[in-house]
């Protein structure tokens, strides 16, 4: 098993969605079995962090903002899958609007209500995406709340790896491609919450951990992990290969394009990290 993580710039759009759909199906013509780990579209995260914080100041702009959400969702949506049914999205839009209208109504943005507004950006992405891929190669979707299990305290958030473990063995059946979303996970609660922000590359960390994949490809906007952040240093070039040390190292300094938690699990297995250019 592979499991491959498209982050939001690599689903911002109809063409790019299409363009991470030819690389899984070629995966699976080539016979390999791959677990697909999906951002939020290009965005999205920062535009229900905006919601929320309009809903919670008592603005109702935030109606205006949601309906720009729920339209581009619908959007991608029937233009990649014409003429699907439309209930997941509806019930998600609605359940999303709901929390905001309690939000707004009391003037109040806790943790719980800020990560579960939050999760709605993957639990589209991944209903959509994977719709889609099923169009063109057998998909299976999960719910990744169902099956990674977090501890979290003030500011840590810890895998529950026995409980994961867990659920993860009573999946009956995969499919040859299969459909997480990124960023979103249960406490032991069972309450929804995220990773913190960049944390589908943790995901996909956790899975391929989990799953003893062979090997974990983070499909990203550049082509490796460069010397430097390119937005600020023109002549930032690939780093061909890097320890895990040293990979742990660059992101904690700032390297964006792997967030540092997703090291650790990969480390603890020995699987190799491919940073891959969609
Ligand atoms: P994704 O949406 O795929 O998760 P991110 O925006 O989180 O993508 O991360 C990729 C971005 O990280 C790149 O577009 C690049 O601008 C930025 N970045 C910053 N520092 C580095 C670095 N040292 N190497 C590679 N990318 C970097
Ligand atoms: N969508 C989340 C974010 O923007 C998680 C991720 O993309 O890694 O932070
Ligand atoms: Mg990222």
């Amino acid at each position: 098993m592979k499991v491959l993580k498209f982050g939001g710039t690599s689903v911002g759009s109809v063409e790019a969605i299409k363009q991470v759909a030819s690389i899984v199906k070629q995966g699976a013509d080539d016979g390999q079995q791959q677990v697909v780990v999906v951002s939020a579209f290009s965005g999205v995260t920062n535009e229900l962090e905006e919601l929320a914080r309009l809903a919670s100041s008592g603005d109702k702009a935030y109606l205006e903002v949601l309906e720009k959400l729920a339209a581009k969702h619908y959007q991608v949506y029937d233009t990649l899958t014409p003429g699907a049914d439309r209930q997941f999205l509806d019930e998600n839009i609605a359940l999303l609007t709901d929390v905001l209208q309690g939000i707004y109504l009391l003037k109040e943005l806790t943790a719980k209500s800020d990560a579960y507004v939050m999760s709605f950006g993957e639990r589209m992405s991944s209903y959509i995406i994977a719709e889609y891929f099923n169009t063109l190669v057998e998909t299976k979707r999960f719910d990744s709340r169902d099956y990674l299990i977090v501890n979290q305290d003030v500011s840590v958030t810890a895998i529950d790896h026995k409980r994961s473990i867990q659920r993860i063995g009573a999946i009956d059946s995969f499919a040859q491609v299969n459909v997480f979303p990124g960023f979103i996970a249960s406490t032991t609660e069972g309450i929804t919450t995220t990773l913190g922000r960049g944390g589908s590359d943790y995901s996909a960390a956790l899975f391929a951990n989990l799953f003893n994949a062979t090997e974990l490809e983070i499909w990203t906007d550049v082509s490796g992990l460069l010397s430097a952040d390119p937005n600020l240093v023109k002549q930032a070039r690939v780093i061909e290969h890097l320890s895990y040390e040293e990979a742990m190292e660059l992101s904690h300094f700032g390297a964006k394009v792997i967030y540092p938690p997703s090291i650790q699990p990969a480390l603890s297995k020995g699987i190799p990290i491919l940073i891959k250019n969609t």
